[in-house]
């Protein structure tokens, strides 16, 4: 690698453990994108962190936009989870019996989010999601699902058509070892598009259980939708008897303690949740109205169950996060600091005409290497301005700054970062921007 502006950081020790590692796991990760497949370098072995920061094997110290794909709102090793996490611990791992400590973080969801009504906890936004695809199923009476070009929503057979995230960065947007029978009963749509909506209603009448969506599709680049268009959608789905699933697994929490439904107002039939709901333990959930939700062992006949779901440790992490967010202004502030810092990074790029479109809502961000003013739908995304984006990684890097790697990967404010943070990763990334153009 020929670097460019700044040496290359050091990453002796990274490289050690990555040739480890290969022995141990398929590419040397545990899941797909952490490998560094389509930026330079050997993927970086994370040592710790603290707040906004990242420290690597090696000893380098980054500002940290990745937060762990969404879950650190607070930043990492927050004190309050920490201690929350560690009481807990005391008591025991797990019990597979029903615990108080499930009650309270279930309490304080739904107490504050006026959305769904029951819930039900599982171990992974993956888990949420297909539980929430077979409740939809079971209370229709129908097996086919819309999803829309782009959206992830976990690896879930079924859903692992034209998906984004790994699949996404990896130029195959759908896996193998899906049967064709399973991808059969997913149609899958353009984002930001009814007339297609409609088409697909049209083309399979009284066969769509669901229309999932990620309401603010954050695995394909940031794609805001139009408010209208959800409200379509909310729409067509009552009109034609097929559930609307809000896949909240990174807008749950994120732009709000309601998440997306809250923002736009709009209610789905169904919700799930991943990431910051677990404050950085492995946790999922999914919602609904009691009447949905009824549908759901031991009180309904569709089965879903798990060893670790309500696991006490995880619900203690979950409960330590969500009561921080709960506090009045927390997303106001951590909104407009989010903003600001986006509009900042736009305004430098517009003024040197260089072709950067920077999407923000909430503390979610996304720094797209094109001249278009607004990116809508996967088809708008330009895939050799990945280029670009691999330049601009390795600058970052080198300079202290960390994002996800990969293009397609959103960027998240935590509310550890600082304005101080926030004023130094902006210069980092102007002069990572000067040197990708
Ligand atoms: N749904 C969305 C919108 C996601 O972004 C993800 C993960 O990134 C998932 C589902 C799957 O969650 P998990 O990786 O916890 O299984």
């Amino acid at each position: 690698v020929t670097t460019v502006g700044k040496p290359d950081i050091s990453r002796e020790k990274s490289a050690e453990l990555y040739r480890k590692s290969k022995t141990f796991f398929p590419g040397g990760v545990n899941s797909p994108v952490r490998a560094f497949k389509s930026v330079y370098g050997t993927p970086l072995f994370i040592e710790k962190g603290d707040g906004p920061y990242l420290w690597d094997a090696d000893g380098n110290k980054f500002i940290d936009f990745c937060c762990s794909w969404g879950p650190l709102i607070l930043g990492h090793n927050n004190a309050k989870i920490r201690e929350k996490v560690t009481e807990t611990a005391l008591k025991g791992m797990t019990f597979g019996a029903p615990t108080a400590i499930e009650n309270e973080l279930a309490e304080l969801i739904l107490k504050n989010n006026k959305f769904i009504q029951k819930l039900r906890f599982v171990s992974s936004g993956t888990e949420a999601v297909m539980s929430a695809i077979r409740l939809a199923r079971g209370y229709t009476k129908r097996d086919k699902i819309v999803k829309f070009e782009g959206c992830y929503h976990g690896h879930i057979d079924s859903l692992l058509v034209k998906a984004g995230s790994g699949l996404v960065t990896f130029g195959e947007t759908s896996s193998a070892g899906v049967p064709e029978s399973f991808a059969k009963e997913t149609i899958v749509v353009p984002l930001n598009n009814i007339e297609a909506v409609k088409q697909a209603f049209t083309e399979y009448k009284d066969q769509i259980a669901a229309v999932i969506i990620e309401p603010i599709p954050a695995n394909n680049g940031l794609l805001l939708q139009d408010v209208e268009f959800l409200m379509e959608l909310r729409e067509i789905t009552s009109k034609n008897k097929s559930l609307l699933i809000f896949d909240e697994v990174i807008s749950g929490f994120r732009v709000g303690f309601e998440g997306a439904a809250g923002f736009y107002q709009i209610q789905p039939d169904i919700i799930t949740y991943g990431k910051i709901i677990g404050g950085g333990m492995p946790v999922g959930a999914y919602g609904a109205s009691e009447e949905i939700m009824s549908n759901i062992s031991p009180e309904g006949a569709v089965y879903q169950a798990g060893t670790l779901s309500g696991n006490p440790i995880a619900m203690a992490a979950g409960i330590a996060q969500l009561t921080e967010l709960n506090r009045l202004g927390f997303y106001r502030d951590l909104n407009n600091k989010t903003k600001e810092f986006a509009d900042a990074i736009q305004r430098f790029a517009s003024a040197r005409s260089y072709r950067v479109c920077v999407q923000q809502v909430g503390s979610i961000f996304w720094i797209a290497f094109s001249d278009k003013t607004k990116i809508q739908s996967a088809a708008d995304i330009d895939p050799t301005s990945m280029e670009k984006f691999k330049i601009f990684h390795r600058e970052c890097l080198n300079r202290g700054v960390y994002f996800g790697p990969s293009g397609y990967e959103v960027g998240f404010v935590s509310a550890a970062h600082t304005k101080i943070d926030l004023e130094m990763a902006k210069r980092t990334i102007f002069d990572a921007l000067d040197i990708t153009f």
